[in-house]
């Protein structure tokens, strides 16, 4: 498929009637452990309800079902009372993440009087602020008007992948490498910090192919991140990537994988993590065989930076034949999952 008709096909799969949703308040508040100042502790991390990604204008990435969350129809005054909401729930927290289904540098998502307002109600209460955006946002004007605030802001960039072609016609990212490095300098021009995010196995690469580009994408933006999250496949409702698992065409990535990835670049610089979401379960990072401690040490090295627990175990598994599984399904021209095709076909009434 021609990257035209990908992005154009992606685009289709955006449903076009929203579920009713209060314009004032967030998706979303919760509480979870970060590292966001070199030391795990908790987070305020705060979905804001907005109009969405300017990429859903034209398409989306092929794992994107933040859409769901958007409403057409938001305007500033909704957002006021968005921040109010996530300031009263702030309690004791002194680090907040911010997402937005989007950018929250996009002027025309979140406005420059709702940004201003934002890091207002923030300061005196917060220490440190995450937020994410797409690289065309990250422009020297935003960065010096949101430094007028004084207070020390990550700004999180998803790369996805350093490789370009995968970006394309894998992730349909609608940026590149370039657009990223670019965007990734002039954050440390401006004094601000970088957190990167990567996924791990983006359709129509196998598996042991997805793990070697987590691990160069790891390599190439080490050097410019503050640090590296890697975010295994979450299969999101109606997105292409939903539509390839449906139809067997599509297997989320192994735990063991990410827990190998995790190990063999917890070397670096800076540190490498994963938090991951819907860990375990069918539309997540899952083996064949639910590991829960696998998982935990996955979350625990990763807010500790101390990744020897989960070498330790690691080495002591019988890894055979998640080794043969790999290095079969990488011979395979088509990433078919053979286990859940079995699953549903005894499970489907044919039998019956
Ligand atoms: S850039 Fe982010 S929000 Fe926009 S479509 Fe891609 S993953 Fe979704």
């Amino acid at each position: 498929m021609e990257s035209r008709e990908l992005s154009l096909y992606i685009r289709g799969l955006i449903p076009g009637d929203k579920k009713d949703a209060d314009a004032n308040r967030p998706v979303s508040v919760w509480k979870e452990l970060d590292r966001l100042r070199g030391f795990p502790e908790k987070t305020v991390v705060c979905i804001f309800r907005t109009t969405g990604c300017a990429w859903y204008r034209f398409s989306a990435c092929s794992m994107c079902g933040y859409f769901n969350d958007t409403s057409d129809n938001i305007i500033d005054e909704n957002l006021f009372k968005q921040v109010d909401e996530l300031y009263n729930s702030l309690g004791d927290a002194r680090v907040v993440k911010i997402f937005t289904s989007g950018s929250f540098l996009d002027p025309r998502e979140v406005s420059p009087s709702v940004r201003n307002y934002f890091f207002e109600k923030m300061k005196g209460k917060v220490d440190k602020i995450l937020v994410e955006s797409r690289t065309e946002y990250i422009r020297k004007d935003i960065l010096e008007d949101i430094k007028r605030h004084n207070i020390p802001v990550r700004i999180a960039i998803g790369l996805e992948s350093a490789n370009d072609y995968i970006m394309k016609y894998s992730i349909n990212k609608g940026s590149t490498l370039k657009k990223y490095l670019d965007a990734a300098r002039l954050i440390k021009e401006e004094g601000f910090e970088l957190r990167t995010y990567l996924l791990f196995k983006p359709p129509f690469i196998s598996e042991l192919s997805a793990i070697a580009d987590v691990e160069n994408s790891v390599k190439i933006s080490a050097q410019y991140s503050n640090d590296i999250s890697i975010n295994p496949m979450n299969i999101q409702k109606n997105t292409l990537v939903e539509k390839l698992w449906k139809k067997g065409l599509y297997r989320p990535p192994r735990m063991i994988s990410l827990a190998r990835i995790l190990i063999e670049m917890s070397g670096h610089k800076y540190p490498v993590l994963s938090y991951p979401t819907g860990g375990g379960k069918e539309r997540g990072v899952h083996d064949d065989k639910f590991d829960k401690k696998l998982l935990d040490l996955i979350v625990k090295s990763s807010l500790e930076q101390n990744f020897s627990e989960l070498k330790e175990y690691y080495s002591s598994l019988d890894l055979s034949l998640y080794n043969y599984e790999l290095d079969l399904e990488d011979k395979l021209l088509l990433q078919t999952d053979y286990n859940t095709l079995v699953k549903r076909i005894s499970r489907s009434s044919i039998f019956y």
